[in-house]
């Protein structure tokens, strides 16, 4: 009843005066947007959780004792906590845990830092303008009223499109999993920050030739020219620390959420970085001749369509210091079939639902592995099964918390009059990459 009633109350986004905001000190906001658009702009403070990661109401943040993940909650749900902090007689699902490791919080024993709420500069906003952000696959964050409240919330589809929901309850704006660009990322795992006694869930095809070090990197441990051309895979499986780290699919668990009681769903889409040193001078014998090693890294990724394959050159010649490797949730949904790609089919049975990425190399181009990350596109689900077609003036707008907001998925479309404008991109504080 209580996280109810704080995910209502979280909604909210307050409006400022501009003479409270000089009072406030808020002159240097002024700059960005009051005083040189004065006649066209508001300034409005956020309230609550329902658009974290992207935006924030007034929050605290503090590091997880464990994985040292930083872990970011919203102020008034963090007050709200607090007893269940502090007191061991919990049931024990309802302990606040880390969602990276799963250690419970202990309020004492943490240091907590304050920090106050993002302020958006908003101006308003016509429907021709919202349409052509939304055709050029933007979802732009609007202000809008709804039920005597002020609200922040994203514009998810326009007048037109139909929106409904897949057999697992996924969103789909015109039969397609929304996918725009500017979503913010939310961490899953964090290879590197699982050390000491929090184990890896990462682990290798080929112990005797890759190894994970105290510090969380993954080394070749023998001779480069020595080893076999088979490709060396390191394959995650993932967990759910709620539920005592029982293999799991990838649920859409926000890290703002802490404690918070709220359903979780399976995500169906993943994003993929990798840090790597390359070798510099391996070659590979081809009968009589030889020649570099392929300098590629292959990921393989189970999703809800089928398994796909996908891989990125490194860049020749290699350069001295570290590579980053990135596979964004897009290209691993349009990348082959593992049938069409030549690869063995034995590396199709690594991944499933719950074994989600596979990562395959040739161990003679890459000497380390590092800062292994996983993530996610915020994604949305719907609570019942309905449908939806907007008429001529409606929108359909949703939080990027998508756990706890309430918002179209609840109230249905709003209309064009409900929305007071659109926020300004220069004010908007970057979003905070939480996980790090
Ligand atoms: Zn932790």
């Amino acid at each position: 009843m209580s996280a109810s009633f704080r995910i209502q109350a979280a909604e909210a986004a307050q409006r400022i005066s501009r003479r409270r905001m000089l009072a406030a000190g808020w002159g240097a906001l002024g700059l960005l947007g009051c005083e040189t658009r004065r006649e066209t702009t508001t300034a409005f403070r956020v309230a609550g959780p329902s658009m974290a990661p992207t935006f924030w109401g007034p929050s605290v943040q503090f590091r997880c004792a464990a994985c040292s993940i930083t872990l970011r909650v919203d102020a008034e749900h963090w007050r709200a906590v607090q007893p269940s902090l502090n007191s061991s007689g919990n049931r024990a699902g309802s302990i606040p845990r880390c969602w990276h490791c799963g250690t419970p919080i202990h309020g004492e024993s943490i240091s907590v830092r304050s920090i106050a709420a993002d302020v958006v500069i908003v101006r308003p906003s016509t429907a021709v303008l919202l349409r052509s952000q939304l055709a050029a696959n933007e979802t732009p964050v609007v202000v809008l009223k709804h039920g005597g409240k002020t609200h922040l919330k994203r514009v998810l589809a326009a007048p037109g499109q139909k929106v409904t929901s897949d057999d697992s309850g996924n969103l789909l704006v015109d039969g397609q999993l929304p996918s725009p660009s500017g979503l913010p990322r939310v961490p899953i795992d964090i290879d590197q920050r699982r050390t000491g006694i929090i184990a890896s869930r990462w682990s290798c095809s080929d112990d005797s030739v890759w190894q994970r070090d105290a510090n969380g990197n993954w080394n070749q441990v023998t001779d480069a020219n020595v080893l076999s051309p088979d490709l060396v895979w390191l394959t995650y499986e993932h967990r759910n620390v709620y539920r005592g780290n029982v293999v799991s699919r990838v649920l859409d668990d926000c890290p703002a959420n802490l404690g918070l009681d709220r359903r979780l769903h399976p995500v169906s889409r993943l994003g993929i970085s990798i840090r790597l040193r390359v070798t510099n001078d391996a070659v590979e014998s081809t009968g009589e001749a030889s020649r570099p090693v392929g300098r590629q890294v292959r990921a393989v990724v189970w999703t809800d369509r089928g398994t796909r394959v996908i891989s990125k050159q490194l860049p020749e010649p290699p350069s001295r210091g570290y590579e980053h490797v990135h596979f964004e949730p897009r290209v691993i949904q349009e990348g082959r079939p593992i049938e069409e790609t030549g690869l063995d089919q034995a590396v199709a049975a690594f991944v499933s639902a719950s074994s989600p990425v596979a990562i395959g190399w040739n161990p003679r181009s890459i000497s380390t592995l590092s800062d292994l990350r996983l993530w996610r596109p915020v994604q949305w689900y719907v609570r019942s099964i309905s449908s939806w077609t907007l008429a001529d003036d409606e929108w359909f707008v949703v939080g990027d918390n998508a756990p706890v907001s309430i918002d179209s998925r609840d109230w249905g479309p709003v209309r064009t009059d409900q929305i007071i404008g659109v926020c300004d991109p220069i004010a908007r504080d970057q979003p905070t990459d939480i996980g790090g």
